[in-house]
């Protein structure tokens, strides 16, 4: 199920094609952010309903061109988050609903709170690589404001800090499972937030709240530290990778799961996202990639793929996610 296998694959192909390639012409801006829209919709989705909607974006020529210049794992560029089969998706909606259903109004549905972050700096074998601690500050009061709007509040509970080059690298495998197992403290309301130099073009990964309770230990983000606020991964050095993160860790899917293929309001389980055919990169404001269905794309939602500085909304509907998945999958478990 897992797709890292496909990001080192594609990372190690990527010199390859490279070196035997020469381009005489190049493509222009709006071909190239077309072609990297449908490579990230073909690489992070699974579901030959929701596969066919990315074929539109950009034809094989240009992607074939993109990729001999970046390499395949392009489309990975921001978040290499699961997109979860449609079969998986439905069973975690019928859980949470049936969760929901048990609440009585205005009881137990937990709607807000402050979560404990342990923050596990990886630096490599040398004690490089590191942040610095006023960036681990910044990043919390980044997340703090993000979230501020759904009543969810991020308090630091702890930082570790460990020298070692497989972890300070890992894009996911054992080095993943080894790091987590040996590092990752408290329980399923807990947050652990893993920084490292993942490499692969990859900006961070998340797991589920539905996962935890079958691989505990493997629960949390990680996430580039260049990405931290005053990185060096502009556009993506404002703090808002692990905000996105963070939001897939508190149960939110990308604005665009699914594509234009299921409903007006797309794969993402919430009403007031819009349909979004592919991810957006860069600030394109009035982008419509759904045309025949209502609305413009979430372009400035923390669940899509667009620059930091473009990015500030987490919807209502998705607040409200946030708060059954917490309370079905997180609160005192
Ligand atoms: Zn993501």
């Amino acid at each position: 199920m897992r797709t890292w296998n496909r990001v080192l694959l594609a990372s190690g192909m990527m010199t390859t094609i490279m070196v035997g390639c020469a381009l005489n012409e190049s493509l222009s801006k709006d071909e190239e952010t077309a072609a990297l829209e449908r490579l990230t919709c073909e690489a992070l989705t699974d579901e030959p309903v929701e596969l066919d909607e990315c074929e539109t974006l950009a034809p094989d020529a240009d992607v074939a061109e993109l990729v001999s210049r970046v390499g395949e794992d392009a489309g990975l560029h921001r978040c290499a988050t699961l997109h979860l089969p449609i079969v998986e998706r439905e069973r975690i909606d019928a859980e949470v609903a049936a969760r929901m259903a048990s609440v009585a109004p205005g009881s137990s549905n937990v709607t807000s709170g402050t979560i404990p972050v342990y923050v596990h700096v990886i630096t490599d074998s040398a004690g490089k690589g590191g942040p610095t601690s006023q960036q681990i500050t910044n990043q919390m009061n980044v997340l703090n404001s993000a979230f501020a709007a759904t009543g969810w509040q991020f308090s630091l509970a702890g930082t570790t800090t460990t020298a070692n080059n497989a972890w300070y690298t890992c894009s996911g495998g054992t080095c993943e499972t080894e790091m987590k197992n040996a590092l990752r403290q408290g329980s399923a309301d807990d947050l652990n937030m893993y920084l490292n130099n993942m490499g692969g073009g990859l900006l961070g990964w998340a797991t589920f709240p539905s996962s935890y309770a079958s691989q505990p230990k493997m629960d949390g983000v990680v996430v580039l530290t260049a990405s931290l606020p005053g990185g060096s991964a502009a556009p993506y050095n404002l703090g808002d990778t692990a905000t996105h993160e963070v939001g897939h860790w508190m149960g939110l899917y990308h604005t665009f799961q699914g594509g234009c293929a299921r409903k007006a309001s797309g794969g993402d389980g919430v009403s007031d996202t819009p349909a979004e055919k592919s991810p957006a990169y860069g600030c394109p404001t009035g982008r419509d990639s759904c045309r025949n269905l209502p609305g413009v794309d979430p372009i400035t939602n923390f669940m899509d793929y667009t620059d930091d500085a473009c990015m500030n909304t987490f919807t209502a509907g998705q607040d409200t996610r946030m708060d059954q998945m917490f309370t079905t999958y997180r609160a005192g478990k």
